[in-house]
């Protein structure tokens, strides 16, 4: 047979994928041992308030956290249990979070909620976001901005491409790939509900080709669908990235500073794709997620259902780490996740993986001298030149670090891995970056 057409971008990286371990491990159903640790802020935005105190008892699905302001997104319940206390605990990012902590009671009883019954074809779309909005669903891809506002792009922005980003391009994670593969019907029935809001719009669910079984599984149940498309996309680092992806199916290039609305085009993860269906179609609120755990530091990798508020902690054990040879623990995957400063921390709605690696794997090379390859500058996707960003961090020049358009760097790590003379980059840039946004915080 013919295979289809193969959709890229231009520039990019081929990592070693690192899959293997876990792309063949159907996904694991944990529950929780310990504590959940519900933290206010899992989204771009405002934090919630909580509405519970110590001493409640907690419902699954029960509202706990109320969204404040335009951008942000509730927090729900994920198991019934007391609330032990409500307090500051460490996150991922090595912040601290006003926290709702439970004690889980493993009776898993619902909160009256979760019983309502939706017909999303009957409902208006305002109907619809908002139930999206209620559920608290979030992009899952780590970034957290709140779905429901992703979906209502401005008026004068007609949608055409509605895109199921399912690239899963950063080395060792394969949650996204089991869920496709597992999950294949839920993931095209949330991209129906989100072309419901769009009409004139056609579906698109773009794959990376090292997944030729969930490809081949989302074409056999899309194969009735006129208006759905599987799209094969070229195995490259950064493909997962929004403005590349869109790139590639497209051919349109987001500007920047801009929205993918601007090309007509929205964008949406697998896992979104699945929250958005269990919303309308089972009422539930977001409470769950798929969570990779891999790396060479873990003896029992694999993709493991997990309630939020579990601890990582949790996670590692059931994956037989072994503390002991550990040299680094990564949240995210190796080229954009942050490397853990304690593993006592909650699995959040952005949780994609958790990377355990010892120290063989974990050295981080010295710096040599740039040797002025332009390697960096060939594979840097944004098309910047990652030295004279570098330079700028280096001399504190923000007004030059602007000029080179540092700020439209994604920080997706191409122009570090390349490099033979193992500089640092991304780490300088995002260094300058953080400079610039600063001051222009200042002057607000
Ligand atoms: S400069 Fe930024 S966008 Fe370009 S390769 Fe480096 S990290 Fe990626
Ligand atoms: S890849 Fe490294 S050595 Fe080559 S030009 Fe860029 S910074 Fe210099």
């Amino acid at each position: 047979m013919m295979k289809s057409k193969l959709y890229s971008f231009k520039k990019g990286i081929h990592p070693s994928y690192n899959k293997e371990r876990t792309s063949g491990k159907p996904i694991e159903l944990l529950h929780p041992k310990g504590d959940i640790v519900l933290p206010m802020v899992q989204h771009i935005g405002a934090p919630c308030t909580p509405l519970v105190k110590k001493g409640d008892r907690v419902l699954v699905g029960q509202l706990i956290g109320e969204a404040n302001g335009f951008v942000s997104s509730p927090i729900h319940s994920t198991v019934s249990g007391t609330v032990k206390a409500v307090e500051d605990r460490l996150v991922p990012n090595g912040s601290k979070v006003l926290s709702v902590v439970i004690e889980d009671d493993g009776l898993r009883e619902d909160d009256p909620s979760l019983s309502k019954k939706l017909d999303y074809r009957t409902m208006t779309n305002d109907e619809i976001i908002e139930v999206v909005k209620e559920a608290g669903l979030v992009g899952m891809g780590g970034a957290g901005f709140p779905t429901y506002i992703k979906l209502m792009p401005p008026k004068d922005k007609e949608i055409s491409h509605v895109i199921i980003n399912g690239a899963e391009c950063e080395p060792y994670l394969t949650s996204d790939h089991r869920a496709m593969l597992e999950k294949t019907q839920q993931v095209i029935d949330g991209l129906k509900i989100i072309l419901h809001l769009f009409p004139n719009a056609k579906g698109y669910i773009g794959v990376e080709d090292n997944k030729p079984d969930a490809i081949a599984k989302l074409e056999e149940l899309t194969k009735n669908e006129d208006n759905i498309e599987i799209c094969r996309l070229e195995t490259k680092y950064p493909q997962g990235s929004e403005k590349h992806l869109i790139y590639a199916l497209t051919n349109r290039e987001v500007p920047s500073g801009g929205l993918p609305a601007d090309v007509g085009c929205m964008v949406q993860n697998v896992d979104s794709a699945i929250a958005i269906w269990r919303a309308l179609e089972m009422s539930r609120p977001i409470m769950r997620r798929i969570v990779t755990v891999s790396g060479d530091g873990v003896k029992n990798p694999g993709n493991y259902n997990v309630r939020l508020g579990t601890s990582y902690r949790e996670l590692l054990e059931h994956a037989q780490w072994d503390p002991e040879n550990t040299a680094k623990v990564i949240s995210g995957g190796p080229m954009m996740g942050m490397a853990l400063s304690s593993i006592d921390v909650p699995v959040l709605k952005g949780t994609a993986g958790i990377l355990c690696f010892t120290k063989d794997t974990a050295l981080i090379p010295e710096e040599s001298n740039c040797i002025r390859c332009n390697k960096c500058i060939e594979v840097c996707p944004c098309v910047l030149m990652p030295t004279q960003l570098n330079l700028a961090s280096q001399i504190r020049d923000d007004e030059m670090f602007i000029k080179y358009n540092g700020m439209d760097c994604m920080e997706c790590g191409s122009c570090s891995f390349i490099c033979p003379a193992n500089r640092h980059l991304v780490q300088s840039i995002r260094t300058a970056k953080a400079s610039v946004r600063a001051k222009q915080k200042d002057k607000k």
